[in-house]
C-alpha cells in the first residue's frame, strides 16, 4: 500500500521498530500487536474559522489524533504552531502512548493541535481561535474518553479559553482538560511538572553513570535548549539545587551564561517575556552588559567548550549529528530530553555508540521517559478532578518523584534485558531508549 510520506512519524516508528527488534525476535507472539499499535484508532480533522481583530475571517486546520486507548482515555497535549501537520501529530500521539504507559497511570495516548500560530496574535484573537477550535473538538472529547492538555503554543491562557468554551457548549464542569488554573480544577505543580520530572529522572542517571557530578554542585555544567515552560522549570530546579545552567534558547537564537550560570531572576524574566510573545533577542543588549552572550540563529550545543549534562527542551529534532559530536567532545555524560524526540536519529546513534564500559561516554534518555512528568501530573490532575478535591503542592511533588523513580527503574531494568548485543558484554550502561520502548510497548500490547 502506498502511504503518504510522514517523515516525523516514520522516524518515531523506525526508532521503535529498531528497539523492539531483539524483543520481537524472542517473542514473536507480540508481532501482531506491534502491527496494530502503529495505526491510530481514530484521527479527527476539521476546519477552524475564527475572526481576527480587524473583523476578517481566518482559517486554520484542526486535528485530534486518538492514538490508543488500551490503558485509559486518550491523553496528550494540543500543539499550536505553524509547523503542525498530521505527520508531527502522529509522531507525538504515538510517542505519547508509550510515555503514558511508562507513568503507570491509566492513560491512553493522543495528541492534537492546529497550524494556528499564537505568536503575534492578540489575547482576543487567541480566545476567538480557541472558541472556534473547541466548537468542533468538544463533541470528540470527555473526561472518560479523551483529555487534552497543553503543549507548544498552548499554556494556561489557552487551556482557560478552551475550558470555558467547552463548559458553555456542554453545560458541564468536568475535567476535560488538564493544565487548568489551580482555582478551577488544576493541579498544583502541573506547570512545573515536566521540567521538575526531567531533573528527578536525571538525578537517578547521574547517581548511576557519573556520581562525580551532582546537580547541587556549581561545578556541574548543564546546557538547556528552549525557553518555554519545560526549559524554564528545568532551569529553575537546577538553580534551586545549586547546579550551573549554561544556556537557554528559542527559535531565533541562544542566550549563553558566560560566568556563573543563569540566575533565578533572569530565568523568571525569560518566562515573563515569553508569556508576552517576546524572543530572547531582546536580551541581546542586556546580555552585553551582564554575564550573558546572545548568539543569533544558533542552538546552544556547539557554543559551549565544556558541558556535563545536556537537556534539549524545545522541540523535535533539535540536536543534529554534528551537534551531538560537539556535545560528546565537550564532555557531555548525560543527555535527557525535555522535548519529544528532541534528538535526530543520527544524534541518538552517536550518543548510544558512546556508551562505554564503566559508565564513561554519554548516556541518553528519550523524552518518552525523561519528560513523562508533565503528563504524569496531568494524570494526577484527572484523579483529583474525579474526586473533586485538591492535593497540596508537596503531595503532588512527592507523587511526581515516585513516578519518575518508577519510570527510571523500569527503563533501566527492561533496557538491561533488551539493549541488544552490547549489553550481553556485561557492565555497559543499558540503553534507556530500548528500555523505554520495550517496556512501554509491552504494557500497551
Ligand atoms: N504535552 C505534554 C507531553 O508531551 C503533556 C501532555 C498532557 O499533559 O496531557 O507529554
Amino acid at each position: 500500500m502506498v502511504l503518504p510520506v510522514e517523515p516525523e512519524f516514520e522516524q518515531a516508528l523506525g526508532e521503535l521498530t529498531h528497539s523492539l527488534g531483539p524483543f520481537l525476535a524472542a517473542n514473536p507472539a507480540y508481532k501482531k500487536a506491534f502491527e496494530i499499535i502503529q495505526i491510530p484508532e481514530r484521527i479527527i480533522q476539521f476546519r477552524v474559522v475564527w475572526e481576527d481583530d480587524k473583523g476578517q475571517p481566518q482559517v486554520d486546520r484542526g486535528y485530534r489524533v486518538q492514538y490508543n486507548s488500551a490503558l485509559g482515555p486518550y491523553k496528550g497535549g494540543i500543539r499550536l504552531h505553524s509547523s503542525v501537520n498530521l505527520s508531527i501529530l502522529k509522531f507525538l500521539g504515538f510517542e505519547q502512548t508509550f510515555k503514558n504507559a511508562l507513568t503507570g497511570l491509566a492513560m491512553g495516548g493522543g495528541k492534537g493541535g492546529s497550524d494556528f500560530d499564537p505568536k503575534g496574535k492578540s489575547d482576543n484573537e487567541i480566545r476567538r481561535f480557541c472558541n472556534a477550535f473547541m466548537a468542533e473538538l468538544f463533541r470528540h472529547i470527555g473526561a472518560d474518553t479523551d483529555v487534552p492538555a497543553g503543549d507548544i503554543g498552548t499554556g494556561g491562557r489557552e487551556i482557560g479559553f478552551l475550558f470555558g468554551a467547552y463548559k458553555r457548549l456542554r453545560n458541564e464542569y468536568v475535567g476535560i482538560l488538564t493544565g487548568k488554573g489551580t482555582n478551577w480544577g488544576g493541579s498544583f505543580i502541573r506547570p512545573e511538572a515536566t521540567g521538575y520530572g526531567v531533573i528527578y529522572f536525571v538525578e537517578h542517571m547521574i547517581a548511576k553513570a557519573c556520581p562525580e557530578y551532582s546537580l547541587s554542585k556549581p561545578s556541574t555544567l548543564v546546557a538547556i535548549s528552549g525557553a518555554g515552560n519545560v526549559a524554564q522549570f528545568t532551569a529553575l530546579k537546577i538553580i534551586e539545587l545549586g547546579g550551573t545552567v549554561l544556556s537557554l534558547s528559542d527559535s531565533k537564537g541562544s542566550l549563553i551564561a558566560t560566568r556563573g550560570g543563569f540566575t533565578k531572576d533572569v530565568v523568571e524574566a525569560v518566562g515573563t517575556l515569553k508569556l508576552k510573545g517576546g524572543s530572547l533577542e531582546s536580551f541581546a543588549s542586556f546580555a552585553s552588559q551582564e554575564k550573558y552572550t546572545y548568539y543569533p540563529g544558533k542552538r546552544p550545543w556547539t557554543l559551549l567548550p565544556e558541558v556535563h549534562i545536556a537537556l534539549p527542551g524545545a522541540t523535535q529534532n533539535e540536536v543534529s549529528a554534528e551537534e551531538a559530536e560537539a556535545l560528546v567532545k565537550a564532555g557531555v555524560r548525560i543527555v535527557a530530553e525535555g522535548s519529544n524526540m528532541g534528538c535526530t536519529q543520527e544524534a541518538v546513534d552517536i550518543f548510544e555508540a558512546s556508551r562505554k564500559k564503566g559508565g564513561a561516554g554519554c548516556w541518553y534518555a528519550p523524552g518518552k521517559a525523561s519528560n513523562a512528568g508533565g503528563v504524569a501530573v496531568s494524570g494526577l490532575e484527572m484523579a483529583q478532578n474525579s474526586q473533586r478535591l485538591a492535593w497540596t503542592p508537596s503531595e503532588v511533588d512527592a507523587k511526581l518523584k515516585g513516578i519518575m523513580t518508577e519510570c527510571y527503574q523500569i527503563c533501566l531494568n527492561v533496557g538491561s534485558k533488551w539493549s541488544g548485543e552490547e549489553n550481553a558484554a556485561g557492565d555497559v550502561l543499558p540503553s534507556l531508549l530500548a528500555g523505554a520502548n520495550v517496556a512501554g510497548f509491552i504494557k500497551v500490547a
